[in-house]
Parts: structure tokens; C-alpha cells; sequence
């Protein structure tokens, strides 16, 4: 009789910790949609403010940098009026499986660190932990050539003839203490990148001081 219900007292502490795994995995579904951009399936805002802040925090830690690209789609308004909104909802979802494919697994097949965001409309944002400024800005180098490459559809009509972006880079801590400042530079520099023509990378230490 003892031996009974020892048995029956098991299998109902297993089916309680089943259940509790089966909520623990439906929850962590819901958190990452909550982290989700609709669109692109990419981060979110809200979720890259959160996550820039652990990164710099970890940085500091460990004594070390980290760096973001901000990006830009370089005339992208043209873009919507020549081919319609849904036709733009769609250039954002290729750019946004592009960029992904930029970011993450290197061809080492080193595991994925860089995490990738919808920053806001035609904007967005790659943040590179433990990546100093000058292979930060190798990397943008790299991801805007291979924007200007991509054979969008419609790209014709723009008015370089290709669809591109404009990315500005800052790093911690050369550009800012906290996420607040790196984002601001960021900003600076991808408005100087713009400014300087688009289709092209503008590092946050070329800017004049703030
Ligand atoms: P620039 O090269 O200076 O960045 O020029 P731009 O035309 O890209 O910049 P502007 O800010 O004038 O236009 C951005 C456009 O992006 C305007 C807005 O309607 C469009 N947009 C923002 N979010 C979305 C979206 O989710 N889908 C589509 N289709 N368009 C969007
Ligand atoms: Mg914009
Ligand atoms: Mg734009």
C-alpha cells in the first residue's frame, strides 16, 4: 500500500512539473513575440533599449567596448511613392533578411551575438557586443556595399538607380557613457552620412564634439 502511493505521489509531482514546463514555454513564446516587430520579425524597439543597456553594462564589466550601426533606406519615401506602400512593406522585410543574414553566424560559424532591431519605419539597428569602433565600422562597410549590391525589386526607379542605406557607428565608451549618449551619436553620425550623399558610412568619430 505504501509503495502505491509513493507511485501515485510521483506521478502527480510529475504532472505538475509537466505542467509547469509546459506554462514556462508558452510564456517564454508570448515574451518573444512581445519582442517582435510585426513586419520584419526582427527585435523591436522596446526591446533593443532593453538590450543596449545589458550590453553596455557588460562591456563595462568586463572592461571592454561595444559597438551599433543606426541604418537608414536612403529614399525610401521615393521608394513608397513610385511602387506603393505594400511594395515598401515588402522592400523592408528583404532588407530586413538581408541584414539579418549580415549579422549573427560569421562564416566561422561562430555562434550568434549581434542582435539586430527594426529601429523604428526605415530604420534600423544592429548592436555588436564586445566589438571595438574600427571593426565596427568594417562591418557597416561591408553591409551598406552589400545593400547598394542586392538586387531589389523596383530599384531601378530610385534615384542612384539602386535601393541603399545609410548607417551611422558609435561605440562604447569613446562615444558615450550610457545608451542614451551612443544612440545620440549614432544618430549624428547617420545624419552625417546623409548629409554627405547616402549610400555610405559615417563613424561618430568624424563628427565635430557635441
Ligand atoms: P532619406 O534618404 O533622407 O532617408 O529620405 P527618405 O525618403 O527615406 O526619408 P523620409 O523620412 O522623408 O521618408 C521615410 C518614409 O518611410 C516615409 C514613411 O511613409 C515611410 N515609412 C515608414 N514606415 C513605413 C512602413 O512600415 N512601411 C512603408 N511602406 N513605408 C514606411
Ligand atoms: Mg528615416
Ligand atoms: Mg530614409
Amino acid at each position: 500500500l505504501f509503495e502505491n502511493l509513493q507511485e501515485t505521489g510521483t506521478q502527480i509531482y510529475l504532472q505538475q512539473l509537466d505542467m509547469c514546463f509546459e506554462k514556462t514555454a508558452a510564456h517564454a513564446e508570448i515574451m518573444s513575440l512581445a519582442n517582435r516587430d510585426g513586419l520584419t520579425r526582427l527585435y523591436n524597439h522596446r526591446y533593443f533599449q532593453e538590450r543596449i543597456r545589458q550590453e553596455i553594462a557588460q562591456a563595462q564589466r568586463q572592461k571592454s567596448g561595444m559597438s551599433i550601426l543606426l541604418f537608414d533606406v536612403d529614399h525610401f519615401k521615393n521608394y513608397n511613392d513610385q511602387n506603393g506602400h505594400p511594395a515598401g512593406d515588402t522592400l523592408l522585410k528583404a532588407l530586413a533578411e538581408l541584414l539579418g543574414q549580415s549579422s549573427g553566424e560569421d562564416k566561422a560559424g561562430k555562434r550568434i551575438t549581434d542582435v539586430l532591431a527594426r529601429y523604428g519605419g526605415e530604420e534600423f539597428v544592429m548592436i555588436l557586443p564586445f566589438t571595438l569602433h574600427e571593426g565596427a565600422k568594417i562591418k557597416a562597410e561591408r553591409i551598406c556595399k552589400s545593400v547598394a549590391e542586392y538586387a531589389f525589386a523596383h530599384r531601378e526607379k530610385q534615384p542612384s538607380g539602386k535601393v541603399s542605406v545609410s548607417i551611422g557607428v558609435a561605440s562604447f565608451p569613446e562615444h558615450g557613457q550610457n545608451a542614451e549618449e551612443i544612440i545620440a551619436a549614432a544618430d549624428r553620425a547617420l545624419y552625417a552620412a546623409k548629409h554627405a550623399g547616402r549610400n555610405r558610412v559615417s563613424s561618430a568619430s568624424d563628427l565635430a564634439p557635441a
